[in-house]
């Protein structure tokens, strides 16, 4: 084992000291540590990262893009990370300049440093469950109140422009394409979502680059829309999980506000050289997104074969169900080395598209487990 955790509890090393005796934040005093477990198996498909490593030519850039940066580590980073943020603001496109993008230490970081902002105590942010855990988990730590917005029952947002206009929320967050169910959400209605929001219009566009042909971004959508935030990562398409490099598109004058909490010198030095690198090479990564959206319809075709449910899925995983005993169908994985992941509504368990060889073992182990 790497590190243990629990089916759908933390992945934090063990054992867990104990905190009682501490004068911790009264609201905090029932949180634990949260993360999918990080188990040491064959075939690990519960984190939706890129399963290809980077090749050797994109190693050998990582590595003197730090050689490069490695003599000036005796100084603090580019507080502002401008050449990256121009880097970031090429590869996005929709004519997005460096003023309008702002990065950080993956989007989880950039969520963080938009409800420092943006929410806040006695004010609240909406989301629509089931959707990304973090939401609600951030909201928490930076004393915003959660509100939990409901979904049509194919995972669809039709009632999401009521559901705002009702709560009338500081924040609101529309995932797209959607975790865990991998659903994503027609511009129209992030449209409207926006019109009937007071405040921050945050799409999280973590999948966004797996969507499925005539699926497009909430980048287009920018234009005139001043409260508009987009949030990317690099941990997913990109393959670069372990560097650590969220961002956002937004107009100037969000990312000037984000400039007043951000913590100084947050982006290192290497952070910044690693990312530039994996950017200035993304043919490569991005020529793996082809075959793995390919994998994943493949995928849902083979699962709603065996007469299984399966959500419509735009990103690199699949929801699929509906079991009476879930975790018996996850453990049951588990003996036999494919770590998928517990999560989403009752019955439901969600499993990353990996490589054809992951596939096929997590097919083999499900054949098995279902006895298909
Ligand atoms: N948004 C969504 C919807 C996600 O699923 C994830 C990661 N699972 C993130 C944001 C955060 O990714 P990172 O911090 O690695 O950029």
């Amino acid at each position: 084992m790497r590190r243990q955790g629990a089916a759908g509890g933390s992945g934090g090393s063990s054992p867990r000291a104990s905190t009682a005796a501490l004068p911790v934040r009264d609201d905090l005093k029932d949180l634990h540590p949260y993360g999918a477990p990080q188990l040491d198996v064959p075939v690990r498909l519960n984190t939706n990262e890129n399963p290809y490593p980077p090749s050797q030519t994109l190693r050998d850039a990582v590595a003197a893009a730090v050689a490069a940066v490695a003599g000036t580590l005796n100084r603090y980073p580019d507080r502002d990370a401008l050449d990256l943020r121009k880097d970031l603001a090429d590869y996005l496109g929709h004519d997005l300049t460096a003023r309008q993008v702002w990065a950080a230490n993956g989007s989880n970081e950039i969520i963080q440093q938009l409800l420092q902002a943006f929410g806040g105590p006695h004010r609240t942010a909406l989301g629509f469950e089931p959707s990304y855990s973090m939401h609600p988990l951030i909201a928490r730590v930076t004393c915003t109140q959660w509100l939990a917005g409901t979904r049509d029952p194919d995972y669809g947002l039709s009632t999401a422009p009521g559901q705002v206009r009702a709560a009338r929320p500081d924040v609101v967050f529309v995932t797209s394409p959607n975790n865990p169910t991998g659903t994503s959400v027609p511009l129209e209605l992030i449209a409207a979502v926006y019109a009937a929001a007071p405040g921050i219009v945050v799409v999280d566009e973590a999948y966004a680059e797996f969507s499925r042909d005539g699926t497009p971004s909430a980048l287009t959508l920018l234009p005139g829309r001043p409260r508009l935030v987009v949030t990317r990562t690099m941990s997913k398409a990109f393959a670069a999980a372990g560097t650590r490099l969220g961002y956002l598109a937004a107009d100037p004058a969000v990312i000037e506000v984000l400039l007043t909490v951000r913590l100084p010198y947050h982006l290192s030095t290497v952070t910044q050289a690693v990312a530039r690198a994996a950017i200035a090479h993304r043919q490569e990564p991005l020529a793996t997104v082809e075959a793995l959206r390919r994998g994943r319809d493949e995928l849902v075709g083979w699962l709603r074969g065996h007469g299984l449910a399966v959500a419509d899925s735009d990103a690199n995983f699949v929801l699929f169900g509906v079991f009476g005993d879930r975790d018996r169908v996850w453990q049951g994985l588990l003996d036999r080395g494919v770590l998928i992941r517990n999560t989403g509504p009752q019955g439901w368990l969600r499993v990353t598209v990996g490589t054809p060889a992951e596939t096929a073992a997590f097919k083999a182990a499900l054949t098995e487990v279902l006895c298909l």
